[in-house]
């Protein structure tokens, strides 16, 4: 079977299904595709877990009914020993049956999408060194799926984005220590569980290295529980982790029935230096659009939709499916999300060089609290305010961690120069290369200064 198509979305998870969703009104001509059949859809384990803003910003409809399993009012973050906890509240987001509300999308995009299930994309088509479609198998045998631009929606696997030549600055690699590993399982337990309006997040270096595990309440007495730790670092595998370490937790080894369980690779570093090149977008795990320091990639995945959608319009206007006419996604997703990403990925190989100790005295001694956490996650930026500078003053002189300060003011030094740097993302693609090379030297030489050695 041969069809053409303006656009052909290679993934349905957060990514792929937020675009096929935001294009199903603006009269092109769109397909989506996806291995998994219905019960896979969005079926990467995940914790499930996603702020409320990023609907309304992005246009989607809010989780409902059966897709949303229970409205999260906080966050409780544990130290080490867990005798420091600190207590995050005002926050608004939801625990979601990440199946249920990924089909909603496809319903209400299919007819005016063409969505083929149960069908793998194998290749790109690539004519006189340009992408004209991808080749795939499904339900009608192989299939030759013609595009002016194919978006490579497919996860951290990069099914597309991989298979591209290698000359195109969209089919880099990345060291495997900027991805981590995480396992999670979904669980009915044998008690209520107390304030399931709260997650819970634990850092132990000792359970979760460069990660840290968690338990999100689905309910009452349904919980996502599993941890994430950093690759390429010879870690142990979470999954053996959670046998052996978390199952005997009072808290966790209660387990009536598993409703569910299994791990999956993510990238946790700054996103992909460019998201577009000739016919050609990558969103999501493809594009390393996920929240370097605690993993959180749906609500990226959908902030980078929402600047691919608009690009795909814009292009379609002028008919220029170049590098240079899909560029606004990359100005839209970089000022959006991508410079705090960047700054986050600064934070996130700091804080994966900490042991216990430390991050026991930055939680236990107050040295972190609601105002810097909530400045960190919103903007990308360590807030240095009164009240952070006055503890750690009082911690330096009472504790003497002088070499623990100098560290962290630069740290944040760090974080605000390569936020600048995506701030001021090239206008057009010829700008890239030096730009490009820009970043990865203040990394080399972050990296340097602050003795990382990954
Ligand atoms: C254990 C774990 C916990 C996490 N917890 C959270 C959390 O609490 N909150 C949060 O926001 N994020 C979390 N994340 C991250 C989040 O799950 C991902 O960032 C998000 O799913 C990325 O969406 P995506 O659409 O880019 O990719 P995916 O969700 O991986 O979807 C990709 C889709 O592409 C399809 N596909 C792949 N290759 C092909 C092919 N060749 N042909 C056809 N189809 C193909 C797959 O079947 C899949 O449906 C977690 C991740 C893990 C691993």
């Amino acid at each position: 079977m041969r069809a053409n198509y303006d656009v052909v979305v290679v993934g349905l998870g957060p990514a792929g299904a937020s675009l096929v969703y935001m294009l199903r009104n603006s009269g092109l001509r769109v397909a989506g595709i996806d291995m998994g059949d219905e019960s896979k859809i969005w079926g990467k384990p995940c914790g499930d877990a996603i702020g409320s803003g990023n609907f309304d910003k992005n246009g989607l409809p809010h989780p409902s009914g059966e897709a949303l399993k229970q409205i999260v009012r906080g966050a409780l973050i544990y130290s080490p020993s867990e005798q420091g906890v600190l207590r995050l509240t005002g926050g608004h987001g939801y625990m979601i049956d990440r199946n249920k509300y990924g089909l909603s999308l496809l319903r209400e995009a299919s007819g005016k999408v063409d969505i083929y299930l149960e069908t793998k994309v194998s290749n790109p088509i690539l004519e006189s060194g340009k992408l004209a479609g991808v080749m795939a198998r499904g339900e009608k045998g192989e299939m030759e799926l013609r595009a002016k631009v194919v978006v490579d929606a497919s996860g951290s696997v990069g099914s597309v984005r991989r298979k591209l030549p290698a000359e195109w600055p969209v089919a880099v690699e990345a060291p495997e220590t900027d991805f981590s590993v995480a396992y999670r399982k979904i669980v009915e337990l044998d008690y209520d569980i107390e304030e399931p309006d709260f997650i819970r997040i634990y850092f132990s270096t000792k359970i979760a290295p460069g990660g840290y595990w968690w338990f999100f309440p689905k309910g009452k007495n349904v919980a996502n529980i599993g941890l994430g730790v950093q690759l390429g670092r010879g870690y142990e595998h979470p999954a053996k982790t959670y046998r052996e370490v978390l199952m005997k937790r009072p808290d966790i080894g209660r387990e009536v029935r598993v409703l569910s369980e299994a791990g999956a690779r993510l990238p946790t570093r700054r996103p992909i230096a460019t998201m577009v090149w000739h016919n050609f977008i990558a969103i999501g795990d493809s594009a390393f659009t996920v929240d370097p320091v605690h993993g959180g990639g749906m609500g990226y995945a959908m902030t980078a939709a929402r600047a691919a959608a608009n690009a795909i319009v814009a292009a379609a206007e002028t008919g220029d499916f170049s590098a240079k006419g899909l560029w606004g996604a990359n100005l839209e997703y970089m000022r959006a999300l991508g410079a705090k990403q960047a700054a986050l990925d600064v934070l996130r190989m700091f804080l994966q060089t900490l042991s216990d100790e430390e991050i026991e005295w930055a939680i236990s001694k107050g040295l972190v609290g609601k105002e810097e956490v909530i400045a960190v996650f919103e903007a990308g930026e360590f807030s240095l305010t009164r009240h952070f500078l006055d503890t750690l003053d009082m911690v330096v002189r009472l504790m003497g961690k002088p070499t623990l300060f100098g560290k962290i003011l630069k740290v944040n030094d760090y974080m605000k120069k390569i936020k600048g740097l995506y701030m001021d993302y090239p206008e057009s693609p010829e700008g890239l290369l030096r730009w490009n090379a820009e970043v990865e030297e203040l990394v080399a030489e972050y990296k340097r200064v602050m003795n990382i050695p990954f």
